[in-house]
């Protein structure tokens, strides 16, 4: 009899990626199962990473994690959406909410009855239509409903994810995760060509079954060791630099994302409870760092609270994320650039697809053969939704957004967009991340109005859709009525799991 662990899984790297891995598998692996997760302080993580979308609460609810808590930990605050400010032209403006915008009526989305509204001049912008976006825009934020019968407006949070790392560091160590700090210098092979151990730069071996390579843009195993390869896609996202910088926190601590055009590509503007986190992704061949961060520093809601920080990247993804027995996490798997923030999210899934399919020793080439299918479709859809953004402007003169105007779209989303203008059909797939939801508001915040839509909407009497429009509306203002301030609700949420641990 031994006592070895049956199966040994190896984690490189202690960013999000790596200790949202360690905190998973530290919750749900069978016994049997010993988890090790190398890092090097030296080295340091990505160091961005804050904006998420609503699917981050499941990871921590299925952890058992207090909201309250997690909040506090990582100076969190509530989203409720991102702003497109400038995206389609100077001036405008539109969200990119949470949840629901108006509601079914009979068997037919809302977006039918609305289009029609529009064109009989009825309805209103979309704004109008969407709790999230009136309680984002007034600054107001409710955790759980805001009154009887009324749904719970969904939203994600912003973090520091250097403090969320932290957060489930402790999580997983707590549960049995074994952490070495270390400085990799790179792998030992078994003789069937897969990673057998990781070798430390003063010649030590971890040894392990599974490694899961979280070590960043670099791909320690999947790339410099195994060599699996890029799909490039700079040619559809051509933005490559991104500027960083955190900033001194303002009065106005809004429920949202904010993204801002700006002429050679976008500023990001997340609010934290200690700071604001701020960047500015662009691309090098129409901007250079001194100009792109002379922008950013220009547009800060307060003095910034450190020096800007250059972080290049190359958009796309790794060919094979499952690649021998190596899965790659977080960016060795490939980068979108965070203008959805999809990017925790994208670790999120990752690591439940691995619990969905969780290896033993013997690696089934079918196994591997579907995740990695799965996982290059949900690159792809995000890809997709992320250039419709640039697609559909009207930045004229500008040469970044005038080559994203003329450029040739996947041929996925050409034929979304052409089947949405022509009968405002959208059928995602049901495994997409972006429902029906997501991509009209988009479509039509970026100015793509449908030529028709379902003659089934024709059936209501102009009255009668008045009046429904007009309801539709109203529940909105009746749901964030009652809501508390974002800042308040942030302080109630994080004074009740301090309250908790005193008791
Ligand atoms: C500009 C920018 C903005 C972003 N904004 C968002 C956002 O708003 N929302 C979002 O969801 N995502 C965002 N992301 C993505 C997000 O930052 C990452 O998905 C997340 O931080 C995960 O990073 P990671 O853990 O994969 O890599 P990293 O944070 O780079 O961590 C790599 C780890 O590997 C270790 N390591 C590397 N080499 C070695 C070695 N040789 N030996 C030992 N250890 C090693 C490092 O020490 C570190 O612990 C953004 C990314 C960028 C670039």
């Amino acid at each position: 009899m031994t006592d070895e662990p049956t199966m040994r899984i190896v984690i490189v790297g202690g960013g999000t990626a790596g200790w949202m891995s360690a905190a998973a598998l530290a919750r749900f692996a069978p016994p049997g199962y010993a988890v090790t997760l190398v890092e090097s302080d030296a080295i340091g993580t990505v160091g961005v990473g804050e904006a998420t979308i609503p699917a981050i609460r499941l990871f921590n609810e299925a952890l058992d994690i207090d909201e309250g808590s997690f909040l506090a930990a990582t100076k969190g605050s509530f989203k409720l959406g991102i702003e497109f400010a400038g995206w389609l032209e100077d001036g405008h403006s539109y969200m990119h909410a949470f949840g629901t915008v108006g509601r079914q009526l009979g068997l037919l989305p809302f977006r039918h009855f609305w289009a029609r509204g529009r064109a009989l001049g009825l309805a209103k912008p979309l704004a109008h239509y969407s709790a999230n976006e009136l309680a984002a825009r007034t600054g107001r934020m409710q955790v759980g409903a805001s009154g009887p019968g009324i749904p719970e407006v969904p939203y994600a949070y912003h973090f520091d994810a250097g403090l969320y790392a932290a957060f489930l560091r402790d999580y997983a160590e707590t549960r049995g995760v074994t952490r070495i700090e270390a400085t990799l210098a790179g792998a030992r092979r078994a003789e069937t060509g897969d990673i057998a151990a990781v070798v430390t730069a003063d010649g030590r071996e971890i040894a392990g079954d599974f490694f899961i390579d979280c070590s960043g843009f670099k791909g320690l195993l999947i790339e410099q060791e195994l060599q699996t390869g890029y799909d490039d896609w700079r040619h559809w996202l051509p933005c490559d630099r991104a500027i960083a910088v955190p900033c001194e926190p303002s009065g106005n601590f809004t429920p949202y994302t904010r993204s801002t055009a700006r002429p050679a590509g976008w500023q990001w503007r997340i609010p934290l409870q200690h700071r604001i986190g701020n960047g500015h992704v662009f691309c090098s061949e129409f901007m250079s760092d001194d100009e792109a961060a002379a922008i950013l520093l220009g547009n800060l809601d307060g003095p910034a609270l450190a020096d800007p920080r250059a972080i290049p990247f190359v958009t796309g993804r790794r060919k094979q994320i499952w690649n021998r027995n190596v899965l790659a996490v977080g960016l060795s798997s490939g980068f979108l650039e965070p203008l959805e923030s999809t990017s925790i999210h994208l670790i999120q899934s990752t690591i439940t697809r691995l619990l969905t399919v969780l290896p033993g020793k013997q690696i089934d080439p079918a196994v591997v053969d579907g995740f990695n299918r799965r996982s290059a479709a949900e690159f792809e859809n995000i890809r997709d939704f992320l250039v419709l953004h640039y697609w559909a402007n009207r930045r004229d003169g500008q040469p970044l957004w005038d080559r994203m105007r003329g450029l040739e779209l996947p041929q996925s989303l050409q034929q979304r967009i052409g089947e949405y203008l022509a009968v405002n059909q959208i059928q995602p797939a049901h495994d997409e991340l972006f429902t029906e939801v997501a991509w009209f508001q988009v479509l039509a915040g970026q100015g793509l109005i449908p030529r028709s839509w379902n003659p089934i909407a024709d059936r209501y009497p102009e009255g009668e859709l008045a009046g429904f429009l007009g309801a539709v509306e109203k529940d909105c203002v009746e749901t964030v009525r009652p809501m508390p301030l974002h800042i308040d609700c942030v302080a109630a949420v994080c004074g009740a799991a301090k309250k908790e641990k005193a008791a």
